[in-house]
């Protein structure tokens, strides 16, 4: 027995309301699956809108008391969590692996990196400032401080199951705000973990109540449609984003949306190439491509477009494709099934419109839901892959400029492709001309930018986008901000 399937075995895998671990209502449960193998991990319990109910009344009442707490209580929590997640890290991380296929080695990334929201918002949580003014005609003084907003709804996507939780955990216990918490249904585990992680970190009973469910419209839709909660922090699609803003409309909640993005990722004339090599291979390769950031649009200048694509190919081709569990794995299993499927369509789709297949392009036979990494060049902008998310390890290349020039035009004409697209999370861009990275920094219509580099996140940055790729920042000075509330009290100078 795996030491991933030892910690399986071990992990609750009922809701947590109240304090207490209990299962659905219904008795419902639904299988959890490595993506690798096929086999199942667990059952975990399968909530439906009755369970919702008991989750989010007991946030609501445990709200006040909540709040009241110091805010160095909070911090210690957080910091404890923190110090539990980085000691048992490779226990998380083969949890991670099994049940959504990144190699272990990503998945230890994803630790540190998701720990650190915790250790972030600790130090965050005793800092809530305020303001005090006085009006303009003395008569009166401004006195500004910061509540906690309420009880929140926190919705996360199954690609990092565990930053996804602690970057909006992390603000919301430093801010005072009970939660509902619904972890997508394909990567349940690692929330569950955490959830037992802050309550051995001495998180109160009812602070985080946690629903998992194979119908997330049923049990989000209950939460959302209530009253109770004051706020939704959602990761996930554009598709969902919309419909909950709608339902946010309802209640007037607070909104914070991480959907998805459409990255343009652009290599000018006179970058360096090794350098916007390993640039993309993060940028396009972190998580098998599957991230809201993935480069999904690589603009390369023609003056550059051989030696880009002969190295990127090189790089792709020499990637060792497997089970993530296993040391020296670097590109582990999508998802599921679904995904690879439509990669596989995105693919023939800009094939058929004229796309080169340079490396990959064959979906491989066996179990497991694989793909090969994939360079396709001389991509057409109107295939499909153009304007989806293509979450997988495909390298999309579109040239751009003329193979001798290097002026102001190519920058225009590279600019209008990039930003043509309703999406707006993030851009990279290569260059060595500073004054070239400032004009496109600033033209770009994005919420973040790698200039030279192919990561932004950290939990120390505001993470989020523009256009449909969504509403507030996540981390940096920002992310608490997200979860409180405004009161000004007026009062005259005696
Ligand atoms: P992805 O492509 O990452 O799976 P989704 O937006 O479908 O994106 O999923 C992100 C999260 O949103 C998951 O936790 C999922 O269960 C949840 N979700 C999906 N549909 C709905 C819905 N109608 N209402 C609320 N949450 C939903």
């Amino acid at each position: 027995i795996s030491p991933a399937a030892q910690t399986i075995s071990r992990i609750h895998t009922d809701h947590f309301i109240g304090g207490r671990w209990e299962p659905a209502g219904a008795g419902a449960r639904f299988d959890v699956e490595n993506p690798a193998t096929g086999e199942t991990l667990a059952q975990v319990a399968d909530g439906d809108a009755a369970d919702a109910r008991r989750a989010l009344q007991s946030a609501a009442d445990h709200q006040a008391a909540w709040a009241a707490t110091s805010p160095r209580s909070r911090s210690e929590i957080l910091y404890r969590a923190y110090q539990i997640i980085m000691d048992r890290a490779d226990e998380i991380a083969s949890v991670m692996t099994a049940e959504m296929g990144k190699p272990l080695a990503e998945a230890r990334g994803e630790v540190a990196y998701g720990a650190e929201f915790f250790r972030w918002f600790a130090e965050e949580a005793v800092r809530i400032g305020g303001d005090h003014t006085v009006t303009g005609d003395g008569a009166n003084r401004i006195v500004v401080s910061k509540q906690p907003v309420g009880p929140c709804v926190l919705v996360t996507p199954w690609n990092f199951p565990l930053a996804m939780g602690t970057r909006k955990i992390g603000p919301a216990v430093a801010a005072g705000c009970t939660m509902v918490f619904k972890p997508a249904e394909l990567t349940p585990l690692t929330a569950l973990l955490l959830t037992e992680i802050l309550t051995e970190a001495g998180l109160p009973d009812g602070v985080l109540n946690v629903v998992t469910t194979t119908d997330p419209g049923a049990v989000v839709g209950e939460w959302m449609g209530s009253g109770q909660a004051r706020k939704i922090s959602f990761t996930g699609s554009t598709e969902v984003g919309k419909i909950l803003l709608g339902q946010a409309a309802g209640t007037v909640m607070r909104t914070s949306m991480e959907l998805g993005g459409n990255a343009p990722f652009i290599v000018c004339a006179d970058a360096t190439v090794d350098r916007a090599i390993d640039g993309v291979m993060v940028a396009k390769m972190r998580n098998m491509g599957q991230a809201c950031t993935a480069a999904n649009r690589i603009f390369v200048h023609r003056s550059v477009l051989d030696e880009f694509t002969d190295k990127l190919s090189a790089r792709m081709g020499s990637l060792v494709v497997g089970d993530g569990s296993h040391d020296g794995i670097q590109v582990g299993a999508l998802v599921e099934g679904k995904a690879v499927d439509k990669v596989t369509t995105l693919v023939a789709d800009a094939v058929q419109r004229g796309a080169r297949v340079v490396c990959g392009g064959e979906r491989p036979d066996g179990a497991g839901h694989f793909y090969p990494p994939t360079v396709l060049t001389d991509v057409d902008p109107a295939a499909d892959l153009m304007h989806t998310e293509i979450f997988g390890p495909v390298a999309a290349i579109i040239p751009f400029g003329t193979d001798r020039a290097d002026d102001a035009a190519d920058d225009e004409e590279v600019l209008r492709l990039a930003n043509d697209t309703p999406w707006g999370l993030v851009g990279y861009l290569f260059t060595q001309d500073i004054d070239r990275a400032d004009r496109l920094s600033a033209a770009l219509e994005v919420g973040m930018v790698g200039v030279n580099t192919g990561l932004v996140s950290n939990p120390a940055a505001p993470f989020g986008g523009i256009k449909e790729s969504g509403l507030g920042r996540e981390g940096g000075r920002l992310g608490i901000e997200e979860f409180l509330d405004i009161k000004y009290v007026a009062r005259p100078i005696a």
